[in-house]
This record gives C-alpha cells, structure tokens and sequence, in this order.
C-alpha cells in the first residue's frame, strides 16, 4: 500500500509539474504577440506626501488582459518574459509609454514624478542609459521626473556590475528607486554603496505595524532612520490602513503608496482621483515636526 500511495503521489507531482510547464509556454507564446495585439496597457498607482497626502508621483504597473486567458498577475507573467529574453521588448514599450503619459502631464501643469520598474536583464542590456536618454529627449521629459525602480533581487546578483549600472543610469539625471526593500535580499551594508535616491519599503514591513495603533514599529523606524542618514528618500509600499499611515508617519517616512490612497487605475483615471484625494483627505493640519 505505501509502496502505491508513494507511486499516486510521484504520478500527482508529475501531473503538476506538466501542467506548470503547459502553462508557462503557453504564456510564453501568447506574450510574444501581445504588444502587437494590444492586449498591455499601464497603470498608474499614487505616491503620495506625508502626512499631507498631496500626490507628488505614481507608479506604472503593467496589465496584461489576454483575449481567453483573461487578466494575468504581473508576479506571474513578468518572471517568463525574463527568461523568454521577451522583457527588453515589453521594458521598452513599457518605458515609453510611461514616459509619453509623464510628458502629457507635465504639460498640463502636474507637477509629478513617474516611476517604472526594471528588470535586471534591462539594466544589463547595452546602453540601457542611452536608451532612456533617448526616450526622453524625444518626448521632452526632464530626466528628474522619471523615477526608475530596481528590485532587492537585482542587488543579489554581481554587485560591481550593478553599481557602474545604476552609477551610468543616474549619470543621465533620472533617479533610482530601490524597490521591495527589507523583502529579504539586499543587506544594510550593501544599500550604502548603492547609488540611489528612494528607498522603497516593502510592504511587508509596513503591515507589520497594524497592531501597534500610531507607534512607530521597530523595523520600519529602523529603515526610515537609516534611509535618511544615507541622504535617500524613503517611501513605504502598500498601507493599506490608517494604522499603517500612522506608524509609518510616526517613524518620519515622507512618501507613502498603497490601497489606502489608491489602487493602480488607468492614466485617465488619476487625474480625477488625485483631485479628489487633496479635497477629500480632509485631516487636520498636524503640528509641524522637529527634524530627526
Ligand atoms: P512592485 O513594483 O513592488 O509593485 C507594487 C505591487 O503592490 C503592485 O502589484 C501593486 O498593485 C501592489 N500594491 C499596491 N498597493 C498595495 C497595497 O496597499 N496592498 C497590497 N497588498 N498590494 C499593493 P502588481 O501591479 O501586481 O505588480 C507586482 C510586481 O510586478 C511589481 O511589484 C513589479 O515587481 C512587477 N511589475 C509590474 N509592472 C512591471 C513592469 O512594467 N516591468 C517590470 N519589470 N516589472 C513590473
Ligand atoms: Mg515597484
Ligand atoms: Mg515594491
Ligand atoms: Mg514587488
């Protein structure tokens, strides 16, 4: 008996296992055409000032909607462009089109920034730098307002390489953004010798607060503090609660995004929304901070 309940089990893994795969390449096919067949489009999620909640940036977040497939998860289709070699293509389009939504506001009076994620493959491809150079000249975008987010993950691999990466990138006036910081890669040490400008806090830092009503939590006090002596901008990710605004305003944190201010919506969408958050976020004017 245990001999074939061992044998089920191999059979039910293998099945899995098939099935992943089957997934995986149909994805991998389907990814391949969906530029062409607009079937991307770009969200936009807001950043936000604290404890103002003025709106002062947003993130791009890709969407892919598939004809039969339906919506599929970034966290999943993102991971097979990479190894596709398909996520240079899709960062491009990414780029630009993040970038024309930026000029479009900028000449429209916004005053915001825009941040757009990077994979590591395209911060490796050649002249990277040169290619954002180049997408911004031609859509007339200072290079300040463009915000480029490099994953802990990235931190991982060669850090040399890395740092003359970044170093080339910042040389063009865009800032740097560490993303999903304190997820559990990338070490305190290593982040002084990164050259960044935001050091975002990753969201399962900031949950960590929920409990402690206004109080600062130990280890999003700790990041804020340690981002702010390094002369970076910090930014928490995903509060999703008043409690969480709270803690992490109490530890001195500047920026914040997350459900609480707003989900990614399309570039159409912010607009009114951001609107409505200035108006609507009617708390009190807070008493004003002695510097840390
Ligand atoms: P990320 O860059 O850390 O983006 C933040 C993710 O957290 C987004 O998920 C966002 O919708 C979600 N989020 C925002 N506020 C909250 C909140 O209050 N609570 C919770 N639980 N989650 C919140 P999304 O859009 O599914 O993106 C997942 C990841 O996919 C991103 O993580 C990023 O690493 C990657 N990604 C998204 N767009 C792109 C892209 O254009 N290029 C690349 N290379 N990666 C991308
Ligand atoms: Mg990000
Ligand atoms: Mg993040
Ligand atoms: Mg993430």
């Amino acid at each position: 008996y245990a001999k074939q309940r061992g044998k089920n089990r191999v059979e039910r893994y293998q099945q899995r296992y098939d099935e992943l795969l089957r997934r995986r390449g149909t994805l991998e096919a389907e990814l391949r055409h969906a530029i062409d067949r607009e079937q991307l489009r770009l969200v936009f999620q807001p950043v936000v000032a604290l404890p103002s909640m003025r709106p002062v940036g947003a993130e791009a977040l890709l969407r892919w909607t598939h004809p039969t497939l339906g919506a599929v998860r970034p966290d999943e289709f993102i991971p097979v462009a990479e190894e596709s070699g398909l996520i240079n293509r899709i960062g491009s389009w990414v780029l630009e089109q993040a970038t024309i939504q930026l000029a479009e506001w900028l000449s429209r009076g916004h005053d915001v920034w825009v941040s757009v994620n990077l994979s590591p493959k395209e911060l490796h491809a050649a002249d990277y730098a040169g290619q954002v150079a180049d997408v911004l000249e031609r859509h007339g975008v200072p290079p300040q307002r463009l915000v480029l987010e490099v994953t802990e993950h990235a931190v991982a691999t060669d850090m040399e390489e890395l740092i003359s990466r970044l170093a080339e990138l910042r040389a063009t006036g865009v800032r740097i953004a560490l993303d999903d910081f304190g997820a559990g890669y990338s070490s305190l040490g290593q982040l002084r010798t990164l050259p960044v400008d935001i050091l975002k806090i990753d969201h399962a830092l900031v949950a960590e607060p929920e409990s402690r009503t206004g109080m600062a939590a130990p280890l999003v006090d700790v990041v804020v503090r340690m981002g702010h002596r390094l002369g970076l901008e910090v930014l928490a990710e995903g509060i999703g609660t008043p409690a969480q605004r709270a803690a992490v305003e109490e530890a001195g944190c500047r920026l914040g995004q997350g459900s609480l201010f707003g989900w990614g919506v399309p570039a159409e969408h912010l607009e009114a929304q951001l609107r409505t958050l200035r108006q609507g976020g009617s708390r009190p004017v807070p008493a004003p901070r002695s510097a840390p």
